[in-house]
Order: structure tokens, then C-alpha cells, then sequence
């Protein structure tokens, strides 16, 4: 049967959950069960390292609510320690989607909702979505047999919303492995164009992104969930430098990346490194710098500052107070710049 033209199979109007990371496979399974004539509602759940996401764009052009949730706190909690291990770099594939099922189940349950809907096709990720895993994942989370897979259903056992005659088998397509031609072909046929690239996808699976993770996890400097939250969302931006083992600095790129760093510092318990009489970009350090460790930051921040004079470079140490008594910022004066050598040696995963 055409997998298009399934309404007229159903009884009665279920109501699905379906989950949108803003990429193609996800808007077509939401897309097809809604052409099925079911309500679909959008559940994006963003992470806390930060990624950029097109599922707004994506639940707008198929014209269905979204909800917004965090993975929260215990997501970096999970990363660091998965049960399940990790894939080729630091993403815990198994794990992230049974904790993902979880807060599913809960909106699920809130909008009295009847099932789930996922964009997974078997043998596409090496890690979660082999068809052992899949099992597996469904097993250790509350949602064991009300995960609709629209796009690979048909290679899988029946679910709940088959049995009760919401969905056909027929309408469940088998599509499996890493090639994205069906569903490109099927993007096209449903009109949907507003999803990010494959390229696009999840920071835990780059190596650099994964070499700074491993860092962060290696080398703690938060004092609060606070500080955590806002550390991990500075992983993916600037250049990092691992300086000493209680040590590191991240220098901005881009103006960008300067106001997102000048959002972040003071939440993240770092301290705050400008430029006062030269042009450049901002940075923060994370950890406890001595003195000599802020002349060595100076000097490393001066490297990518620009001034039209031959004097010192003057930079700024702003700290950030926790109690009522406002810290006095501290000037440092340099003059000479480090050598490349040094500055690559503190290098953590080049973005
Ligand atoms: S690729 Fe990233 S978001 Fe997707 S399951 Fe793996 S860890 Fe989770």
C-alpha cells in the first residue's frame, strides 16, 4: 500500500509524540503517521553541549506543535559514565536514546498521547540502531512496544498501535542502512524541505568536539550544577588551551563567539580576560591561575590582538563574585608574545 494513503484505515484519532532533532529522517516519520491521520505533536530535546537545531523550521513546515525540553543536568552526568559505552567518539548512543525514551514517556503522558513516533532506520547508526539495540533500548526504558518507526517499522516486530488497528503494517516502510536516497525521494513527495544536513548532526560524535569532552570530564572545575551547565556549553566554542592540569582558557574566534563567552563567564565561575589597549578577542579562564599563570594568559591572549603602537599589551582579569564584596580586576602588562610551539602543546580539539 502506499504509505501516503493510510487514513482511511483508522478507527478512531490517536494522538503521537514525535520526536524532531530537526534532520530529515525524524520531519518524515512526523510527517507520514501525520498523513495517516493522526495527530502528531513535535518533541525536540535540545542538548546541554548546544547544537544547532532546524526543528522549529521543520515542525512549522509540517504545520504541528513543538515542544522544547533540556536533556538537563544528568545528560553530561550520563555522557560521562554511559552503561552502554560509547560509539567511535564520545556519543553514548544506547544510553542518550533510552534516557531520550524516558522523557518521551513523560510528555507522552502529559498530552495523553498514545504512542511515539521515531525517524530510526535499522542498521543506519552502527551503535543504537541495529536492530539488537533497538530492542534493547525499547526494553530499558517505559516504552517497550509504543515506539512507531515509520520508516523502518517494517523490518521490526508489531507494534501497540498496529495491534490496535491505528497504523497498518502495509504503511510501515523497511528501509534500512546508511543511504539516504528513499529518503530523499519521500522528502520530495511530502514537500518537506526544511531539515538540517546530514553534516549537521550531533557534536558527541565529532573528535574534537569528543577530545574537549574528554577534558572537560578529566579535569572538573565546577562547583555547582550552575557552573556545570554553563562549562559544558562553552566546549564548543573558541580555541581551548589546556595550559597545566588546573589550567584552561578559551579564546573567542568570532564576535560571535565573544558575546556567547560574554554570556557564560560569570554562570560558569571562570574569570573574565579582555583586551584594554589593543583590538581582540576576549577569552576566560577555567580553574585557578597564580600570577605567573596570568602573565602566560596575557601573553597568549595578546598573540591574537592587533595595536598600532610598539608598547605593552595591557589585559584585563575580571573576576566573578559570589558574595556581596565586588573583586578588584587585575591589569597585566606584557611585551613579548609566545611562540606558536607552545601555544599548539596546550591545543585541546581544533573545531
Ligand atoms: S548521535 Fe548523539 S543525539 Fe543521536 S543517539 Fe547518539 S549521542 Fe544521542
Amino acid at each position: 500500500m502506499n504509505p501516503l494513503t493510510a487514513q482511511s484505515a483508522h478507527l478512531n484519532t490517536p494522538k503521537a509524540i514525535a520526536l524532531l532533532s530537526g534532520g530529515l529522517d525524524s520531519a518524515l516519520a512526523a510527517a507520514l503517521v501525520k498523513s495517516w491521520g493522526i495527530e502528531v505533536i513535535g518533541l525536540h530535546l535540545t542538548s546541554p553541549f548546544g547544537c544547532e537545531t532546524h526543528a522549529e523550521k521543520v515542525a512549522k513546515e509540517l504545520n504541528i506543535s513543538l515542544i522544547t525540553q533540556a536533556k538537563g543536568e544528568a545528560f553530561i552526568d550520563l555522557v560521562s559514565a554511559p552503561t552502554y559505552g560509547y560509539g567511535s567518539q564520545m556519543n553514548p548512543c544506547v544510553d542518550c536514546r533510552i534516557y531520550m525514551f524516558q522523557i518521551a514517556e513523560k510528555i507522552m503522558n502529559e498530552q495523553k498521547a498514545d504512542f511515539i513516533v521515531t525517524g530510526e532506520v535499522v542498521g543506519q547508526r552502527p551503535l543504537s540502531q541495529n536492530k539488537a539495540n533497538i530492542q534493547l533500548i525499547e526494553r530499558k526504558s517505559p516504552l517497550e512496544r509504543l515506539v512507531v518507526r515509520p520508516l523502518s517499522g517494517g523490518n521490526l516486530p508489531p507494534t501497540l498501535a498496529e495491534e490496535k488497528g491505528w497504523i497498518l503494517r502495509s504503511c510501515l516502510l523497511k528501509i534500512s542502512g546508511r543511504g539516504r536516497t528513499e529518503q530523499l525521494a519521500l522528502a520530495k513527495q511530502l514537500g518537506i524541505s526544511a531539515f538540517s544536513s546530514p553534516g549537521g548532526g550531533c557534536l558527541l560524535t565529532e573528535t574534537a568536539f569528543s577530545d574537549r569532552l574528554k577534558d572537560f570530564f578529566s579535569h572538573p572545575t565546577y562547583a555547582n550544577s550552575e557552573e556545570k551547565e554553563s562549562q559544558a556549553q562553552m566546549l564548543r566554542l573558541g580555541r581551548h588551551f589546556r595550559i597545566h592540569s588546573h589550567l584552561k582558557v578559551i579564546v573567542a574566534r568570532t564576535d560571535s563567539e565573544n558575546a556567547e563567552l560574554l554570556s557564560h563567564w560569570e554562570q560558569s565561575g571562570a574569570q573574565l580576560i579582555e583586551p584594554v589597549n589593543y583590538r581582540g578577542p576576549i577569552a576566560v579562564s577555567l580553574g585557578t591561575p597564580c600570577k605567573e599563570d596570568k602573565t602566560t594568559v596575557a601573553k597568549l591572549l595578546s598573540k591574537y590582538g592587533r595595536k598600532n603602537d610598539e608598547g605593552p599589551f595591557l589585559t584585563r582579569f575580571k573576576s566573578h563574585s559570589s558574595t556581596l564584596q565586588p573583586q578588584e580586576d587585575e591589569l597585566i602588562s606584557t611585551t613579548e608574545k609566545l611562540a606558536e610551539s607552545i601555544i599548539e602543546n596546550w591545543r585541546i580539539g581544533i573545531t
